[in-house]
């Protein structure tokens, strides 16, 4: 329609406040609720979506406290001294459980949101986490097709919310602690393995921890690539292997490390092609993964279904109903499985 055909016109044209109002109008637009949104929301992604593509998508995590704010508004303001445009998205998981938010957006970056070459939006509020990060996804090809270059995803460890930004970014950043048994939460959290880059922060309270803890997570690293994660294994060329970093944050020490760590990243990457099938994975395991969710919610509203599930429930809960028997009952009375016994 008219109102998407100017929304596009604004995204694309010029930076400047005119396209930061069409950005912030466009993400507002694709996080309504209202069906008639929806279906511009939709017109505007596919018209968008020959413009996006273009940017680095950089997922950031850690614990609260490890300094991501910090880091991300040191890096932020380096890359802009660089030439690039930064925008920065966040996926706050406390924000689907409850509408607060540990991410705490208020005052966060104040010198990297002053700045015109950035764009800082908070996590959508509300939702399921996977509702959540269709939105934030979403916004990402916004910012793209406005021509950021580098997209930070920014999330707090609680291991959904992790494997989100990892399946839609290019390369996963977890920021850890030195010393403090924040290495073992995040093995056993599984997000240790999703990291590409592992960024030990603070290094400038005790350099001697750090170098430690980033020997002990090196090996640790090593481990996971010796299982064959598919991400990071492989034996065809050269593959990007894990890494560990120090950095400081707050005195912006490492900062050139790091992102020297992320251009051979992508470099490697692009020349060995998993950094476009990694895009092409994610672009199919977001479809699959909203057809699950739209499938869920025709079933849960379906008149049938609606009418016999608090019975159906019922016994399966008092051990009368065997739960497979009770699944396919209700599937059949949604029209999605033959009958059931
Ligand atoms: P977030 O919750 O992960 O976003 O963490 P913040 O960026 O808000 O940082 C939490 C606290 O740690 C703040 O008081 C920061 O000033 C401090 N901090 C962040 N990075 C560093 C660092 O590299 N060195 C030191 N000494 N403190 C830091």
């Amino acid at each position: 329609g008219e109102g998407t055909s100017a929304l596009m016109a604004g995204i694309t044209g010029d930076a400047g406040p005119a396209q930061r109002r069409a950005i912030a109008k466009a993400i507002t637009l694709l996080e309504s609720t209202r069906a008639d949104h929806r279906a511009q929301a939709d017109e505007l992604l596919t018209a968008l979506l020959p413009h996006a593509g273009n940017s680095l998508r950089l997922g950031i995590s850690g614990t609260p406290g490890v300094g991501k704010s910090t880091f991300i508004e040191t890096l932020g303001l380096y890359l802009i001294g660089r030439g690039h445009r930064v925008a920065v998205l966040a996926i706050d998981p406390s924000s689907t459980v409850s509408g607060g938010s540990i991410l705490g957006d208020k005052t966060r970056m104040e010198k990297l949101s002053a700045q015109d070459a950035a764009y800082i939006r908070p996590s959508p509020s509300s939702g399921t986490l996977g509702g959540v990060a269709e939105k934030t996804r979403e916004a990402l090809l916004v910012c793209e097709a406005a021509g950021y270059d580098v997209v930070l995803v920014e999330t707090v460890g609680v291991g959904q919310s992790e494997t989100a930004v990892s399946g839609m970014t290019d390369m996963f950043v977890l920021l850890q602690l030195p010393n403090s048994g924040d290495d073992l939460q995040a093995i056993k959290k599984g997000v240790m393995e999703l990291a590409d880059l592992v960024v030990i922060n603070k290094s400038d309270i005790d350099p001697a921890a750090a170098t430690r803890a980033r020997a002990q997570i090196q090996s640790a690293l090593r481990i996971f690539g010796q299982h064959g994660n598919p991400e990071h294994g492989g034996h065809d060329g050269a593959v990007w292997q894990p890494q560990v970093i120090q950095i400081s944050g707050l005195r912006g020490d490492g900062v050139d490390t790091f992102w020297d760590a992320v251009t051979r990243f992508q470099n490697l990457q692009t020349a060995n092609g998993r950094l476009a099938a990694r895009r092409q994975q994610q672009s199919l395991a977001w479809m699959w993964e909203r057809i699950d969710a739209g499938l869920k919610q025709a079933f849960r509203q379906h008149p049938g279904v609606r009418a016999n599930l608090a019975a159906i429930e019922h016994d399966v809960h008092q051990g009368v109903l065997p739960p497979s028997t009770a699944a396919r009952r209700l599937l059949h009375l949604a029209g999605l499985a033959e009958p059931a016994g």
